[in-house]
Protein backbone atom coordinates (compact mmCIF):
# COMPACT_ATOMS: atom_id res chain seq x y z
CA UNK A 1 0.00 0.00 0.00
CA UNK A 2 1.42 3.89 -0.64
CA UNK A 3 1.51 5.50 2.28
CA UNK A 4 4.10 7.95 1.27
CA UNK A 5 3.49 11.14 -0.99
CA UNK A 6 5.78 12.02 -3.84
CA UNK A 7 5.61 15.53 -4.76
CA UNK A 8 6.55 16.68 -8.15
CA UNK A 9 9.17 19.95 -7.23
CA UNK A 10 9.47 22.02 -10.66
CA UNK A 11 6.02 24.47 -11.31
CA UNK A 12 4.72 23.54 -14.32
CA UNK A 13 3.88 26.63 -16.88
CA UNK A 14 0.68 28.74 -15.33
CA UNK A 15 0.69 31.04 -18.25
CA UNK A 16 -2.66 30.22 -19.76
CA UNK A 17 -4.33 30.48 -16.08
CA UNK A 18 -3.03 34.28 -15.59
CA UNK A 19 -3.87 34.96 -18.97
CA UNK A 20 -7.90 33.79 -18.64
CA UNK A 21 -8.37 33.12 -14.99
CA UNK A 22 -9.47 35.96 -12.93
CA UNK A 23 -7.57 36.48 -9.72
CA UNK A 24 -10.32 35.86 -7.54
CA UNK A 25 -8.76 32.20 -7.65
CA UNK A 26 -7.10 30.97 -4.32
CA UNK A 27 -6.44 28.13 -3.67
CA UNK A 28 -4.52 27.17 -6.45
CA UNK A 29 -2.03 30.00 -5.58
CA UNK A 30 -0.34 27.75 -2.84
CA UNK A 31 -0.50 24.71 -4.90
CA UNK A 32 1.17 25.39 -7.60
CA UNK A 33 0.72 22.29 -10.06
CA UNK A 34 -1.32 20.62 -13.00
CA UNK A 35 -3.81 17.79 -11.31
CA UNK A 36 -5.16 15.28 -13.78
CA UNK A 37 -6.56 12.53 -11.35
CA UNK A 38 -7.53 11.42 -8.36
CA UNK A 39 -8.51 8.56 -5.88
CA UNK A 40 -8.66 7.80 -2.79
CA UNK A 41 -7.04 10.11 -0.64
CA UNK A 42 -4.64 10.86 -3.43
CA UNK A 43 -4.55 13.18 -5.80
CA UNK A 44 -2.17 13.24 -8.74
CA UNK A 45 -0.49 15.78 -10.82
CA UNK A 46 0.37 15.68 -14.76
CA UNK A 47 4.26 15.21 -13.76
CA UNK A 48 3.43 12.15 -12.39
CA UNK A 49 3.48 13.75 -8.47
CA UNK A 50 1.47 12.30 -5.72
CA UNK A 51 0.03 14.20 -2.99
CA UNK A 52 -1.69 13.37 0.31
CA UNK A 53 -5.13 15.06 0.46
CA UNK A 54 -5.56 16.06 4.11
CA UNK A 55 -7.88 19.28 3.08
CA UNK A 56 -10.85 16.92 0.91
CA UNK A 57 -12.59 20.16 -0.99
CA UNK A 58 -13.09 21.63 2.63
CA UNK A 59 -14.68 18.61 3.44
CA UNK A 60 -16.28 17.88 0.38
CA UNK A 61 -14.86 14.39 0.00
CA UNK A 62 -15.56 12.47 3.11
CA UNK A 63 -15.52 9.23 0.91
CA UNK A 64 -11.89 9.95 -0.36
CA UNK A 65 -11.83 10.65 -4.68
CA UNK A 66 -13.66 9.08 -6.91
CA UNK A 67 -15.03 6.27 -4.53
CA UNK A 68 -15.24 2.78 -6.48
CA UNK A 69 -18.59 2.43 -5.26
CA UNK A 70 -19.99 5.54 -5.66
CA UNK A 71 -18.27 6.23 -8.96
CA UNK A 72 -19.81 2.85 -10.61
CA UNK A 73 -23.69 3.92 -9.17
CA UNK A 74 -22.88 6.96 -11.34
CA UNK A 75 -21.25 5.00 -14.28
CA UNK A 76 -23.98 2.76 -14.43
CA UNK A 77 -27.03 5.85 -14.07
CA UNK A 78 -25.84 7.46 -17.06
CA UNK A 79 -25.09 4.05 -18.84
CA UNK A 80 -28.42 3.24 -18.78
CA UNK A 81 -30.17 6.92 -19.77
CA UNK A 82 -31.18 8.17 -16.34
CA UNK A 83 -32.11 11.58 -16.28
CA UNK A 84 -29.49 14.29 -15.84
CA UNK A 85 -31.23 17.52 -15.51
CA UNK A 86 -35.16 17.58 -14.83
CA UNK A 87 -35.45 20.84 -12.60
CA UNK A 88 -37.51 18.87 -9.96
CA UNK A 89 -39.36 16.43 -11.11
CA UNK A 90 -39.83 13.31 -9.72
CA UNK A 91 -37.43 10.97 -11.05
CA UNK A 92 -35.88 7.20 -10.09
CA UNK A 93 -32.68 8.61 -8.85
CA UNK A 94 -34.61 11.44 -6.41
CA UNK A 95 -36.77 8.91 -5.16
CA UNK A 96 -34.22 6.41 -4.22
CA UNK A 97 -32.39 9.31 -2.24
CA UNK A 98 -35.34 10.47 -0.48
CA UNK A 99 -36.02 6.61 0.55
CA UNK A 100 -32.50 6.17 1.26
CA UNK A 101 -32.51 8.96 3.69
CA UNK A 102 -35.61 8.60 5.41
CA UNK A 103 -34.55 4.70 5.85
CA UNK A 104 -30.96 5.19 6.85
CA UNK A 105 -30.34 8.33 8.64
CA UNK A 106 -34.41 9.71 9.35
CA UNK A 107 -35.60 7.15 10.85
CA UNK A 108 -32.70 5.67 13.50
CA UNK A 109 -32.50 8.97 14.67
CA UNK A 110 -36.25 9.92 14.87
CA UNK A 111 -36.20 13.17 13.17
CA UNK A 112 -39.26 14.31 11.08
CA UNK A 113 -37.68 16.44 8.83
CA UNK A 114 -38.72 17.35 5.02
CA UNK A 115 -36.19 17.97 2.54
CA UNK A 116 -36.17 20.81 0.29
CA UNK A 117 -33.88 20.76 -2.51
CA UNK A 118 -32.23 24.23 -2.99
CA UNK A 119 -29.51 25.13 -5.83
CA UNK A 120 -26.66 23.18 -5.43
CA UNK A 121 -24.60 25.17 -3.36
CA UNK A 122 -24.45 25.59 0.33
CA UNK A 123 -25.29 28.88 0.24
CA UNK A 124 -28.18 28.38 -1.29
CA UNK A 125 -29.64 25.84 1.40
CA UNK A 126 -28.55 29.05 3.98
CA UNK A 127 -30.24 31.30 1.69
CA UNK A 128 -33.51 28.99 1.90
CA UNK A 129 -32.96 28.71 5.91
CA UNK A 130 -32.94 32.00 6.67
CA UNK A 131 -36.11 32.81 3.96
CA UNK A 132 -38.13 30.50 5.64
CA UNK A 133 -36.97 31.51 9.26
CA UNK A 134 -38.08 34.98 8.39
CA UNK A 135 -41.31 34.22 6.54
CA UNK A 136 -42.54 32.15 9.27
CA UNK A 137 -41.88 34.70 11.97
CA UNK A 138 -42.61 37.44 10.26
CA UNK A 139 -39.27 39.14 11.64
CA UNK A 140 -36.10 40.22 9.79
CA UNK A 141 -33.05 40.12 12.56
CA UNK A 142 -31.31 36.63 12.71
CA UNK A 143 -28.30 36.56 15.44
CA UNK A 144 -25.34 34.09 13.95
CA UNK A 145 -22.22 34.14 15.51
CA UNK A 146 -18.39 36.01 15.44
CA UNK A 147 -16.29 33.26 13.29
CA UNK A 148 -19.22 31.91 11.77
CA UNK A 149 -18.99 31.34 7.99
CA UNK A 150 -22.25 30.65 5.91
CA UNK A 151 -21.29 31.41 2.35
CA UNK A 152 -20.85 33.98 -0.43
CA UNK A 153 -24.46 35.33 -1.35
CA UNK A 154 -25.89 38.38 0.21
CA UNK A 155 -28.34 36.55 2.82
CA UNK A 156 -25.79 33.98 3.62
CA UNK A 157 -22.80 36.70 3.51
CA UNK A 158 -24.65 38.98 5.74
CA UNK A 159 -24.75 35.87 8.50
CA UNK A 160 -20.50 35.42 8.15
CA UNK A 161 -18.22 37.24 10.37
CA UNK A 162 -15.09 37.60 8.31
CA UNK A 163 -14.28 40.99 7.45
CA UNK A 164 -12.67 40.21 3.98
CA UNK A 165 -15.32 38.10 2.61
CA UNK A 166 -18.10 40.53 3.64
CA UNK A 167 -15.93 43.47 1.83
CA UNK A 168 -16.77 41.79 -1.19
CA UNK A 169 -20.82 42.44 -0.87
CA UNK A 170 -20.27 45.61 -1.85
CA UNK A 171 -23.54 46.79 -0.36
CA UNK A 172 -24.52 46.97 3.31
CA UNK A 173 -25.12 43.46 4.98
CA UNK A 174 -27.69 44.17 7.44
CA UNK A 175 -30.50 42.39 9.56
CA UNK A 176 -28.23 40.14 11.14
CA UNK A 177 -26.48 40.32 14.69
CA UNK A 178 -23.21 38.78 15.35
CA UNK A 179 -23.01 37.72 19.22
CA UNK A 180 -19.82 36.11 20.42
CA UNK A 181 -19.35 32.49 20.03
CA UNK A 182 -18.54 29.85 22.84
CA UNK A 183 -15.54 30.73 24.14
CA UNK A 184 -15.37 34.16 22.50
CA UNK A 185 -14.87 35.77 25.95
CA UNK A 186 -12.73 32.97 27.03
CA UNK A 187 -13.61 29.89 29.50
CA UNK A 188 -15.01 31.96 32.03
CA UNK A 189 -17.97 33.69 30.47
CA UNK A 190 -20.89 31.88 29.20
CA UNK A 191 -22.03 33.80 26.08
CA UNK A 192 -25.29 31.89 25.72
CA UNK A 193 -26.53 33.76 29.33
CA UNK A 194 -25.20 36.90 27.76
CA UNK A 195 -27.36 35.89 24.49
CA UNK A 196 -30.28 35.57 26.95
CA UNK A 197 -29.57 37.96 28.59
CA UNK A 198 -29.62 40.46 26.10
CA UNK A 199 -32.39 38.81 24.51
CA UNK A 200 -34.59 39.09 27.53
CA UNK A 201 -33.57 42.69 28.43
CA UNK A 202 -36.48 45.23 26.18
CA UNK A 203 -33.50 47.90 26.24
CA UNK A 204 -30.51 45.83 25.02
CA UNK A 205 -31.16 46.73 21.23
CA UNK A 206 -31.40 43.59 20.34
CA UNK A 207 -34.21 43.13 17.88
CA UNK A 208 -36.82 39.73 18.40
CA UNK A 209 -34.93 37.02 16.42
CA UNK A 210 -36.28 34.67 13.07
CA UNK A 211 -33.53 32.75 13.69
CA UNK A 212 -30.82 31.86 15.28
CA UNK A 213 -27.63 30.26 12.84
CA UNK A 214 -25.22 28.08 14.20
CA UNK A 215 -22.35 25.85 13.19
CA UNK A 216 -21.43 23.39 16.16
CA UNK A 217 -17.71 23.44 14.81
CA UNK A 218 -16.50 26.93 12.93
CA UNK A 219 -15.15 25.21 9.95
CA UNK A 220 -13.71 28.43 8.04
CA UNK A 221 -13.93 30.26 11.03
CA UNK A 222 -10.82 28.06 12.95
CA UNK A 223 -12.17 24.63 14.05
CA UNK A 224 -13.73 26.18 17.21
CA UNK A 225 -15.72 23.23 18.41
CA UNK A 226 -19.12 24.58 20.61
CA UNK A 227 -19.55 22.65 24.03
CA UNK A 228 -22.76 20.77 23.79
CA UNK A 229 -24.15 22.35 27.09
CA UNK A 230 -23.35 25.39 24.93
CA UNK A 231 -25.25 24.13 22.07
CA UNK A 232 -27.99 23.07 24.60
CA UNK A 233 -28.72 26.45 26.11
CA UNK A 234 -28.82 28.04 22.54
CA UNK A 235 -31.70 25.57 21.33
CA UNK A 236 -33.82 26.65 24.85
CA UNK A 237 -32.97 30.03 23.93
CA UNK A 238 -34.21 30.16 20.42
CA UNK A 239 -37.18 28.38 21.60
CA UNK A 240 -37.88 30.58 24.32
CA UNK A 241 -37.56 33.34 22.47
CA UNK A 242 -39.81 32.45 19.16
CA UNK A 243 -36.69 31.98 16.84
CA UNK A 244 -36.02 29.78 14.53
CA UNK A 245 -32.69 27.27 15.45
CA UNK A 246 -30.77 26.56 12.27
CA UNK A 247 -27.78 24.50 12.74
CA UNK A 248 -25.36 24.78 9.54
CA UNK A 249 -24.42 21.18 9.35
CA UNK A 250 -22.44 21.87 5.76
CA UNK A 251 -19.36 21.33 7.14
CA UNK A 252 -19.72 19.43 10.41
CA UNK A 253 -22.27 17.04 8.99
CA UNK A 254 -21.60 14.21 6.73
CA UNK A 255 -20.02 12.25 9.22
CA UNK A 256 -17.02 14.76 9.75
CA UNK A 257 -17.45 14.66 13.51
CA UNK A 258 -18.51 11.53 13.88
CA UNK A 259 -21.90 11.46 13.47
CA UNK A 260 -23.92 12.09 10.25
CA UNK A 261 -25.19 15.49 11.96
CA UNK A 262 -23.04 16.88 13.95
CA UNK A 263 -25.64 17.73 16.63
CA UNK A 264 -26.59 14.09 17.18
CA UNK A 265 -26.99 12.70 20.74
CA UNK A 266 -26.56 16.04 22.61
CA UNK A 267 -30.13 16.43 23.56
CA UNK A 268 -31.57 18.88 21.17
CA UNK A 269 -33.18 19.06 17.25
CA UNK A 270 -32.98 22.10 15.23
CA UNK A 271 -35.53 23.52 13.54
CA UNK A 272 -33.99 23.57 10.31
CA UNK A 273 -30.71 22.04 9.26
CA UNK A 274 -28.61 22.99 5.93
CA UNK A 275 -26.60 20.65 4.29
CA UNK A 276 -24.47 19.95 1.34
CA UNK A 277 -20.29 19.76 0.50
CA UNK A 278 -20.13 16.08 1.49
CA UNK A 279 -23.42 15.62 0.91
CA UNK A 280 -23.16 13.95 -2.91
CA UNK A 281 -19.94 11.61 -1.09
CA UNK A 282 -18.53 12.06 -4.50
CA UNK A 283 -17.55 15.92 -4.56
CA UNK A 284 -20.97 16.60 -7.16
CA UNK A 285 -22.53 19.79 -6.80
CA UNK A 286 -25.68 19.36 -4.05
CA UNK A 287 -27.20 20.97 -1.13
CA UNK A 288 -30.23 20.27 0.90
CA UNK A 289 -32.44 22.28 3.10
CA UNK A 290 -34.12 20.31 6.08
CA UNK A 291 -37.18 21.66 8.54
CA UNK A 292 -39.64 20.14 10.97
CA UNK A 293 -42.78 18.69 8.89
CA UNK A 294 -44.91 21.99 10.62
CA UNK A 295 -42.45 24.48 8.82
CA UNK A 296 -42.69 23.38 5.55
CA UNK A 297 -45.01 26.45 4.80
CA UNK A 298 -43.93 27.92 1.52
CA UNK A 299 -45.55 28.18 -1.74
CA UNK A 300 -44.70 25.92 -4.86
CA UNK A 301 -42.16 27.96 -6.45
CA UNK A 302 -41.47 30.52 -3.91
CA UNK A 303 -37.79 29.60 -3.94
CA UNK A 304 -36.84 28.52 -6.49
CA UNK A 305 -33.11 27.51 -8.93
CA UNK A 306 -32.33 25.55 -12.29
CA UNK A 307 -30.61 23.23 -10.57
CA UNK A 308 -32.42 22.01 -7.66
CA UNK A 309 -32.09 18.25 -7.42
CA UNK A 310 -28.75 17.44 -9.10
CA UNK A 311 -30.04 13.89 -10.24
CA UNK A 312 -26.59 12.62 -10.64
CA UNK A 313 -25.66 13.75 -7.31
CA UNK A 314 -29.05 11.68 -5.61
CA UNK A 315 -27.42 8.76 -7.10
CA UNK A 316 -24.28 9.09 -5.41
CA UNK A 317 -25.62 10.56 -2.57
CA UNK A 318 -27.80 7.30 -2.57
CA UNK A 319 -25.26 5.08 -3.09
CA UNK A 320 -23.02 6.80 0.42
CA UNK A 321 -26.19 6.27 2.39
CA UNK A 322 -26.32 2.56 1.93
CA UNK A 323 -22.72 2.00 1.84
CA UNK A 324 -21.43 4.22 4.81
CA UNK A 325 -24.47 4.73 7.02
CA UNK A 326 -26.99 1.82 6.74
CA UNK A 327 -24.98 0.38 10.51
CA UNK A 328 -23.14 2.39 12.65
CA UNK A 329 -19.81 0.99 11.91
CA UNK A 330 -18.13 3.81 9.80
CA UNK A 331 -19.35 6.03 12.37
CA UNK A 332 -17.33 4.12 14.86
CA UNK A 333 -14.24 4.13 12.76
CA UNK A 334 -14.34 8.06 12.08
CA UNK A 335 -14.94 8.34 16.24
CA UNK A 336 -11.95 6.45 16.85
CA UNK A 337 -9.83 7.56 13.90
CA UNK A 338 -11.23 11.18 14.86
CA UNK A 339 -9.46 9.84 18.57
CA UNK A 340 -6.01 9.13 17.22
CA UNK A 341 -6.16 12.68 15.22
CA UNK A 342 -6.80 14.24 18.48
CA UNK A 343 -3.82 12.83 19.92
CA UNK A 344 -1.39 13.47 17.68
CA UNK A 345 -1.89 16.98 17.42
CA UNK A 346 -2.46 17.70 20.71
CA UNK A 347 1.37 16.33 21.09
CA UNK A 348 2.26 18.26 18.45
CA UNK A 349 0.69 21.20 20.30
CA UNK A 350 2.57 20.41 23.94
CA UNK A 351 5.92 20.43 22.42
CA UNK A 352 5.54 23.83 21.03
CA UNK A 353 2.75 25.52 23.96
CA UNK A 354 0.57 25.43 21.00
CA UNK A 355 -3.55 24.83 21.60
CA UNK A 356 -6.05 22.74 19.73
CA UNK A 357 -9.06 22.79 18.53
CA UNK A 358 -11.85 21.28 17.02
CA UNK A 359 -14.16 17.89 17.21
CA UNK A 360 -13.93 14.35 15.56
CA UNK A 361 -11.85 14.69 11.80
CA UNK A 362 -12.16 17.89 12.20
CA UNK A 363 -9.38 19.52 14.33
CA UNK A 364 -6.57 22.45 13.59
CA UNK A 365 -3.95 23.49 15.68
CA UNK A 366 -3.25 27.14 16.65
CA UNK A 367 0.26 28.25 15.31
CA UNK A 368 -0.50 31.86 16.71
CA UNK A 369 -0.13 33.93 13.55
CA UNK A 370 -1.40 33.39 9.24
CA UNK A 371 2.14 34.18 8.56
CA UNK A 372 3.47 31.18 10.30
CA UNK A 373 0.59 28.75 9.00
CA UNK A 374 1.37 29.71 6.00
CA UNK A 375 5.23 28.60 5.85
CA UNK A 376 4.16 25.21 7.64
CA UNK A 377 1.20 24.53 5.04
CA UNK A 378 3.63 25.34 2.16
CA UNK A 379 6.59 22.92 3.94
CA UNK A 380 3.79 20.13 4.03
CA UNK A 381 3.07 21.04 0.58
CA UNK A 382 6.89 20.40 -0.60
CA UNK A 383 6.70 17.24 0.88
CA UNK A 384 3.34 16.13 -0.75
CA UNK A 385 0.41 17.04 1.86
CA UNK A 386 -2.41 19.04 1.08
CA UNK A 387 -2.91 21.09 4.08
CA UNK A 388 -5.31 24.10 4.33
CA UNK A 389 -5.21 26.94 6.98
CA UNK A 390 -8.68 28.89 8.65
CA UNK A 391 -9.76 31.06 11.47
CA UNK A 392 -9.62 35.15 11.84
CA UNK A 393 -6.21 35.49 10.74
CA UNK A 394 -5.65 32.17 8.98
CA UNK A 395 -3.81 31.12 12.05
CA UNK A 396 -5.42 27.55 12.85
CA UNK A 397 -3.58 24.95 10.50
CA UNK A 398 -6.72 22.52 9.62
CA UNK A 399 -6.60 18.72 9.40
CA UNK A 400 -9.83 17.42 6.96
CA UNK A 401 -8.45 14.29 5.74
CA UNK A 402 -10.83 12.18 4.26
CA UNK A 403 -12.93 9.87 6.82
CA UNK A 404 -11.76 6.87 4.64
CA UNK A 405 -7.96 7.67 5.22
CA UNK A 406 -6.49 4.14 6.33
CA UNK A 407 -4.79 4.59 10.24
CA UNK A 408 -1.09 4.49 8.48
CA UNK A 409 -1.63 6.86 5.89
CA UNK A 410 -3.36 8.78 8.32
CA UNK A 411 0.17 8.94 10.29
CA UNK A 412 2.32 9.27 7.68
CA UNK A 413 0.43 12.51 7.02
CA UNK A 414 1.20 13.82 10.44
CA UNK A 415 3.91 12.80 10.73
CA UNK A 416 4.88 15.48 7.86
CA UNK A 417 2.54 18.22 9.75
CA UNK A 418 4.88 17.60 11.96
CA UNK A 419 8.15 17.75 10.74
CA UNK A 420 7.00 21.02 9.07
CA UNK A 421 5.53 22.48 11.77
CA UNK A 422 8.88 21.69 14.21
CA UNK A 423 11.24 22.84 11.28
CA UNK A 424 8.87 26.07 11.28
CA UNK A 425 8.92 27.35 14.30
CA UNK A 426 12.69 26.57 15.17
CA UNK A 427 13.41 28.58 12.44
CA UNK A 428 10.82 31.46 13.32
CA UNK A 429 12.43 31.36 16.85
CA UNK A 430 15.96 31.46 15.52
CA UNK A 431 16.75 28.29 16.46
CA UNK A 432 18.16 25.66 14.55
CA UNK A 433 16.02 22.65 13.66
CA UNK A 434 16.62 19.61 14.56
C1 LIG B 1 -18.73 25.84 2.77
C2 LIG B 1 -19.76 26.32 3.71
C3 LIG B 1 -20.88 27.03 3.28
C4 LIG B 1 -21.05 27.49 1.86
O1 LIG B 1 -21.12 26.43 0.95
P1 LIG B 1 -20.83 26.74 -0.60
O2 LIG B 1 -21.10 25.43 -1.28
O3 LIG B 1 -19.39 27.15 -0.69
O4 LIG B 1 -21.75 27.80 -1.02
C5 LIG B 1 -21.84 27.38 4.22
N1 LIG B 1 -21.70 27.04 5.51
C6 LIG B 1 -20.64 26.34 5.97
C7 LIG B 1 -20.57 25.96 7.40
C8 LIG B 1 -19.62 25.97 5.08
O5 LIG B 1 -18.55 25.32 5.53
Amino acid sequence: MTITPKPTQTIPDTGIYERRESIVRSYARSMPRQFHRAENVWMHDNQGGRYLDFLSGCSTLNYGHNHPILKQALLDYIMADGITHGLDLHTDAKAAFLESFEEVILQPRKLNYRAMFTGPTGTNAVEAAIKLARKITGREMVIAFTNGFHGMTLGALACTGNAAKRGGAGVPLSHVSHEPYDGYHGPDVDTADLLEQRLSDPSSGLDAPAAILVETVQGEGGLNAASPAWLRKIAAIAKRHGALLIVDDIQAGCGRTGGFFSFEDMGFTPDIVTLAKSLSGMGLPFALTLFRAELDQWSPGEHNGTFRGNNHAFVTATAALRHFWSNDSFAADVRRRGALLESRLDKMAREHGLTTRGRGMMRGIDVGSGEIASVITAACFARGLIIETSGPRDEIVKVLAPLIIDDAVLSAGLDILETSVRETLAASFGVAAE
